[in-house]
């Protein structure tokens, strides 16, 4: 197997193979259900799935659900949706390290039993400070060399629950003044009276993330253990961990690669938290969140994330994407497959004054250029119309071809017509433009081959449907929130959506179906609102959104 780009994972994965290291690949995504997924998850979660596929191997999802007070159900059913909505569904049922906290348990013993773990009564403060830090010695406790039997019984009465929340924890015993901080004596278990998402009740003792992870891998049968580089650290105690315990199978390996990080962009799931419970954005699914579901209603279409993860590869060093990268994924991908509608946001009435062909007349339009498989539709069109406020200049600017008095432009699949005149409220702004049309410009060009600077667009009044768009920009102004240690909410953009109601869409925006991405011709692509699709959240821009 292996038939992807060559990255280190894959190089690695090859002389595994090669070597007789494993004769099988599995692979897991092993997401904490404490929060909703973001565009980060997804390259792990990609990557995982990737591997297990090209080497013909295994893939599962496993819930790291150690954390009773912040985990919940509700959270484990949106990853599991998320992950099927990207095209990334395990295979079979999600599993759970609560699953193995009995296992787990066991081997708790049997690492007390071999001498390499020991109850400590010192609260949790204390055993932090005596930890020392790189270039400080740690400090051992006093309860390190507590009889086996003495530990046995006390970590059996902690299971029993005999002993206050905190007042207890179960340490492994490996080397107080190691340079990895990871491995002066790590705690393994403490004990939460905090009812669990799957085991109830059951426990008031949990374990803690390093001693589940690696055992839970290797109940799984899990060869590869991807995880991000801030987890570096930690793989001398998975390796530790393992090295104490008598395993059925061959044992599983940890390998980091570099997190996706994106400019302007936070991707801490505490600090999304803050963004939706301080009641700054609608909620874990508000389209200007990096979370899988926000990105969802913002239209960003699934395949495009999938090729953007891509496409950015796995390396051993940290960098920032710009996020500049990704939308021009989502555009490409939109481009291809999007339908054109023709929307009008600040809507500004134009009247044809020498108009003779009546009411119902329709021109036709290409529904995609770029796949003329979606054919064509007929468009309203008539003596009224709606065009966009900003496409009327009374006294044009230098380079500024769009519609002014005596200019003609067309109108995007319609006809061409020249201003003739416009009136004004009593502030002097313009509150409609008066045009003749050219009866021979029908379909976009005229017998005598005249050039027009401009084609703009437009909807016709008497057939026009109301709808609202949702305008973003960036979230953070920083591209980097929360660089030079600040915090980055401080650099929340107050003007990351600007909201236009009484937009005048084109009738065949009635049938558009929820979370449908459609392009606005010259405004950018628009996805139609999962809930109410009368309103409209813009995806992104067209590259060249302003050119005329
Ligand atoms: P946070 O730190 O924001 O709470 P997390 O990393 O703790 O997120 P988990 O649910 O534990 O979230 O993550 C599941 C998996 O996704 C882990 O293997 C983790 O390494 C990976 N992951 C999380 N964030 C990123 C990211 N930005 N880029 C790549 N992988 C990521
Ligand atoms: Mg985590
Ligand atoms: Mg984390």
């Amino acid at each position: 197997g292996g038939g992807g780009p060559v990255d280190f994972v894959r190089a690695k994965i090859r002389d595994d193979l090669a070597a007789g290291r494993f004769d099988r690949v599995q692979t897991r995504f092993p997401p904490e259900p404490n929060g909703y997924l973001h565009i980060g998850h997804a390259k792990a979660v990609a990557l995982n799935h990737a591997l297990a596929r090209e080497f013909d191997g295994e893939f599962n999802l496993r819930f790291d659900d150690t954390n009773p007070e912040t985990e919940e159900t509700e959270y484990a059913a949106a990853i599991e949706a998320d992950l099927a909505w990207l095209g990334c569904p395990p295979p079979g049922p999600a599993k759970y390290a609560s699953d193995y906290f009995e296992q787990i348990y066991a081997w708790a013993e049997h690492l007390i039993e071999r001498g390499v773990a020991y109850v400590d009564d010192q609260d949790h403060d204390t055993i932090s400070a005596q930890r020392g830090g790189y270039g400080r010695p740690g400090i051992e406790s006093p309860f390190r060399n507590r009889p086996v039997v003495e530990n046995l019984d006390l970590f059996r009465r902690m299971r029993a629950g005999e002993f206050a929340d905190g007042a207890r924890v179960l340490r492994a015993k490996i080397d107080m003044q190691h340079e990895n901080m990871q491995l002066r004596d790590p705690v393994l278990y403490r004990i939460r009276r905090a009812t669990h998402l799957r085991t109830g009740n059951d426990w008031v003792i949990y374990p803690t993330y390093d001693w589940a992870h690696g055992q839970s891998d290797a109940i799984e049968g899990v060869t590869h253990s991807l995880c991000t580089l801030e987890f570096s650290d930690h793989r001398p105690l998975y390796d530790w961990f393992l090295d104490q315990l008598p395993l059925p199978r061959d044992r599983p390996e940890q390998t980091e690669f570099a997190r996706l990080e994106l400019t302007h962009t936070v991707t801490s799931k505490r600090k999304l938290r803050e963004l939706v419970t301080d009641g700054q954005l609608d909620g874990w699914d508000d389209p200007r969140m990096p979370t899988l579901r926000g990105l969802r209603r913002r239209g960003y279409p699934p395949e495009a994330i999938l090729a953007f993860v891509d496409h950015i590869g796995v390396a051993r060093t940290n960098s920032v994407v710009e996020i500049e990268l990704l939308e021009s994924f989502v555009r490409t991908a939109l481009n291809r497959a999007a339908l054109r509608r023709m929307a009008v946001l600040r809507p500004l009435k134009l009247t044809i004054t020498n108009w003779a062909e009546g009411d119902g007349v329709t021109v036709e339009a290409i529904n995609n250029p770029e796949d003329l498989t979606a054919g064509t539709r007929r468009v309203p069109f008539g003596a009224d119309l709606w065009i966009e406020a900003d496409d009327f200049m009374l006294e044009p600017a230098p380079k500024y071809y769009r519609l002014a008095p005596g200019r003609e432009v067309r109108l995007r699949a319609g006809y061409y017509v020249t201003a003739t005149d416009v009136a004004t409220d009593s502030a002097g702004a313009v509150t409609e433009v008066f045009c003749t049309y050219d009866p021979a410009s029908a379909g976009g060009s005229t017998p005598d081959g005249r050039k027009v600077r401009s084609t703009i667009h437009w909807v016709s009044a008497a057939t026009a449907i109301g709808g609202t768009v949702h305008l973003y920009d960036r979230l953070f102004t920083d591209p980097w929130p929360g660089a030079d240690g600040r915090d980055p909410l401080e650099s929340l953009n107050p003007a990351s959506r600007e909201t236009l109601t009484g937009v005048r869409l084109e009738p065949i925006l009635a049938e558009v179906t929820p979370g449908e991405v459609v392009q606005f011709e010259r405004l950018g692509y628009f996805a139609a609102d999962l809930d109410d699709p009368t309103v409209f959240h813009r995806t992104v821009g067209l590259r060249d959104e302003w050119a005329n």
